[in-house]
């Protein structure tokens, strides 16, 4: 089991198989971004390797991302070899979605159980603007392809101050009437170029339910209150699903954390918002035993950071979210 100095058991791995993506989200990526070459990311063997060392250290939940992680080469069969890995329990993805139609029911296939779907407006007009030149109608095809093949779904909305911050959200809520979806709010984080224009975007969780018990009618809390993973839980009266709000800037969940992160390029990134990571690549390449790995990743996860340090205006710069993996 992988602990850190503070306690927490750390066994849910998001692993970023590319930092490439098919959009460019203007909180995520500068429009012009320069790609990493393919020899400098985690290799399939290389990741398969990594998953078999974290599992065998306790890691039973996986996610991967990006990036886009649809747009990786053989991601069918990455993501069939982390499901038979020993010891791993539940493979999750976050996508655009712009890939699920052909790949929703293969993936299934091969032991994906959930997608996370990004989508931060139903407005086709917006949904363009935001991502730069991404089709809404896509997503939705997508997200039906994803509920014929039996994945669980989840959408997932960034909230920009003055693009998608006010009728968007209401309509993102109200699918919660008809389907049995969680649609979670994040707020937005500041990450290294694209800093400036997010930290004057952030809208905070309490803004946004009031903005959608104003349009919706009153929102009760799930579990009273208890944090679903990073997600506050919420539900309109008579729907089917519920609303998440994701506050890591306004209301960290720094104690409650299990995460730890696989960057494309092999580091081991401790906390999304801390620059803190520990290079696997390079003796992944040198030759390391698995032993010598585990210990380089346990010593890493005992430094794990606590807490971030927004509010002393300590921004991570030296990536943006999609090499992290968001
Ligand atoms: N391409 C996939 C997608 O968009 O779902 C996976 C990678 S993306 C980096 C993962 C998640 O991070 C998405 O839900 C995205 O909206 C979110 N994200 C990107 N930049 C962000 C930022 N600056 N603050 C908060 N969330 C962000
Ligand atoms: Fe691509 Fe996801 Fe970043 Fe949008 S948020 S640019 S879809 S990686």
């Amino acid at each position: 089991m992988a602990f850190d100095r503070f306690g927490r058991n750390i066994n849910y791995l998001r692993i970023s198989l590319t930092d490439k993506c098919n959009l460019r989200c203007v909180y995520c990526m500068p429009e012009d971004i320069t790609f990493r070459p393919r020899a400098e990311l985690l290799q399939d063997d290389e990741i398969d390797r990594l998953v078999h060392i974290f599992a065998a250290l306790g890691f039973h939940k996986f996610r991967l991302t990006g990036g886009e992680p649809t747009v990786r080469a053989n991601i069918v069969d990455i993501v069939g070899r982390i499901a038979r890995t020993p010891g791993v329990e539940t493979i999750a993805m976050t996508t655009n979605g712009l890939m699920l139609p052909q790949l929703a029911e293969p993936l299934a296939q091969a032991g994906l159980q959930r997608v996370n779907v990004s989508i931060d407006t139903i407005n086709p007009e917006k949904f363009k603007k935001i991502t730069r030149w991404g089709d809404v109608e896509d997503v939705w095809a997508g997200i039906e392809a994803s509920e014929r093949a039996g994945l669980g779904i989840k959408l997932n909305a960034v909230v920009v101050r003055n693009y998608n911050d006010k009728e968007d959200v209401v309509d993102l809520a109200r699918l919660t009437f008809y389907h049995d979806w969680q649609v979670r709010f994040i707020e937005m984080m500041p990450f290294g170029d694209v800093a400036d224009f997010q930290q004057a975007g952030v809208v905070s969780e309490e803004e946004l339910r009031e903005t959608i018990s104003a349009a919706l009618g009153p929102l009760s809390p799930v579990n009273e209150g208890a944090l679903d993973g990073e997600a506050s839980l919420y539900q309109l009266e008579g729907s089917m699903g519920t609303l998440g709000f994701i506050s890591s800037v306004t209301q960290p969940f720094c104690a409650s954390c299990t995460r730890a992160r696989l960057t494309a390029d092999g580091r081991l990134r401790l906390c999304l918002l801390r620059e803190k990571e520990v290079n696997l690549l390079e003796p992944l390449r040198n030759g390391a035993t698995d032993q010598e790995l585990t210990d380089i990743i346990l010593e890493g996860i005992w430094w794990k950071p606590w807490g971030h340090g927004l509010q002393q205006n300590v921004i991570p710069l030296n990536r943006v979210m999609s090499e992290i993996g968001g």
